[in-house]
């Protein structure tokens, strides 16, 4: 007898459906799985056998074949334990199953048949409902992320012999996605960051527009504590842009089984030993760094200690906002639209223009900063420079804003923007092009002068004279001002001075 049952694996970042098509005969006792079945795959049928003998059923002795359709589809994962024992216990009327089509079945089994959690099982949701297929049959750990998805129904198990039960007696309440979409953030706030007014701004401007940012300053002098508070000024996510990057943590298994959608945006902080395979991704054609921090703020602290190729490899995502890989096992896409957040030392020793004498000559460090240039320096907006505290701010009383003011600021800013930019498929004033800049940018004679005088005195490229633009254009948003405004474009050209000194 041939049965069918539904499942789903994963490419990339979306799922795709797949049918588990079992035949079993009469004839010499044989299991085989065909269908580009990796060798994670054919594993699979020494636990299967197990795990139905295990559970209390029989293994058929007799000819079992398992073909994975659509069969020119490399398949790999342990999720088509499930889908391959339900499928034997059907054809060999174990169990009655009739609408086989009604429901998508995924899990890995242990030989003793309890179920363990797959990987990927939020984008497989999402293909199935769009396949109009909404009933899950899975993993106890996989029911919250499942049914995450609106639509869908969760009924999830922990081991075979359950999941047999429920198909012959139907006697379980599924598991539904539920409005209750609660933001938890996280306690780091601006509140506690003390002074820094300077530095707090530029993130704020920074924040607003989705630019990126270098912050420059001495070791000790705040710059990791600010940074890793710049997603409690974004806003929320979305539903989809939740759904987005739930997806992402979903295939690399880094999900928290307690909670279904990830709410918060995403703060990565990778260590500067990091490989350009961690950074950018391809391990296996798995997302790296740039896109787990999608949607959110990737941070790279003292980024001259990265080693220059993996700065190089930024440039693509930086530039594009996604980013492609190619290995031999094929061509996948990640998203990878992020805020990057870069802080350096200022010089070799790190004090230089701090409260403590810095050690090097002019020479070492401008050779410590020009490894900067390139890459990084051209793909930033702001510069701004972080100040050691003085003790007078140490014991100054006045309160901090905290960072839930700062947001409402950015999310106003924000829906100017998204407002303004509706029609050009972008959302934020970073990413501007050089028509959008001429048609969103204009200037009156005073602001044209300034930026004349600039342009001519500092030698400045067309490149920075556009990101001068673009900034002022989010300082302008933020304080809701139609025009860019003389103040504006004052402020901005403040965030083209790196390490306080000329405008580049
Ligand atoms: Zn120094």
């Amino acid at each position: 007898m041939a049965v069918k049952i539904i499942t789903a694996a994963v490419r990339g970042i979306d799922g795709f459906m797949i049918s588990v098509e079992i035949d079993i005969e009469r004839g010499l006792p044989c299991f085989n799985i065909v269908g580009l079945a990796e060798a994670s795959v054919r594993e699979s049928k020494e636990r299967v056998r197990a795990a139905i003998i295990n559970s209390g059923f029989e293994f058929p002795v007799a000819r079992i074949i398992v073909n994975l359709a659509p069969a020119d589809v490399r398949k790999d994962g342990s999720q088509f334990d499930l889908p391959i024992a339900i499928g034997i216990l059907t054809a060999t009327n174990q169990i009655v199953f009739t609408d086989t089509e009604e429901f998508v079945i995924m899990g890995e089994l242990s030989l003793f048949g309890e179920l363990k959690g797959i990987k990927g099982v939020l984008p497989i949701t999402i293909e199935a409902i769009k396949n109009n297929i909404n009933s899950f049959l899975l993993p106890y750990e996989n029911a919250n992320e499942c049914s995450a998805v609106k639509g869908s129904k969760a009924y999830y198990f922990n081991d075979l012999k359950q999941v047999a039960g429920y198909i012959s007696y139907r006697d379980l309440v599924p598991y539904e996605y539920s409005e209750n979409y609660d933001c938890i953030r996280s306690n780091l706030d601006f509140e506690d960051v003390i002074g820094q007014e300077s530095c707090k701004r530029a993130v704020e401007v920074a924040a607003a527009g989705n630019h990126n940012i270098l912050m420059v300053g001495a070791p000790g002098s705040g710059k990791t504590m600010i940074a890793e508070r710049i997603p409690s000024i974004l806003p929320e996510l979305t539903y989809e842009e939740s759904l987005e990057v739930t997806k992402i943590y979903s295939i690399l298994g880094k999900l928290d089984c307690s909670n279904g959608l990830i709410k918060n945006r995403p703060f990565r902080n990778p260590h500067h030993n990091t490989t350009v395979t961690s950074i950018i991704g391809g391990g296996n054609l798995m997302p790296g760094e740039v896109s787990l921090s999608h949607n959110g703020v990737l941070f790279l602290d003292e980024v001259l200690e990265f080693k220059s190729k993996v700065l190089e490899a930024l440039r693509q995502p930086l530039e594009e906002k996604k980013i492609r890989i190619s290995r031999l096992s094929g061509n996948v896409e990640y998203p990878a639209n992020f805020m990057a957040v870069f802080s350096t030392n200022p010089c070799p020793c790190g004090f230089y223009k701090s409260s403590r004498p810095c050690t090097c000559s002019d020479y070492e460090r401008k050779r410590y900063i020009n490894k900067l240039s390139g890459p990084i320096i051209d793909r930033i907006d702001l510069f701004t420079f972080v100040n050691p505290i003085s003790y007078n701010e140490i014991q100054s009383k006045t309160k901090n804003e905290n960072s839930s003011c700062i947001r409402n600021r950015v999310e106003m800013a924000r829906k100017i923007q998204k407002e303004r930019f509706k029609n050009y498929g972008i959302h934020c004033n970073s990413e501007m092009n050089t028509r959008l800049i001429k048609k969103y940018c204009k200037l009156s004679r005073g602001c044209s002068d300034i930026m004349a005088t600039i342009y001519n005195k500092f030698n400045l490229s067309t490149r920075a004279y556009s990101r001068i633009l673009k900034v002022s254009r989010t300082i302008a948003d933020l304080e809701g001002s139609k025009n860019i405004e003389k103040k504006h474009i004052v402020e901005s050209l403040q965030y083209r001075r790196f390490l306080n000194e000329e405008i580049i």
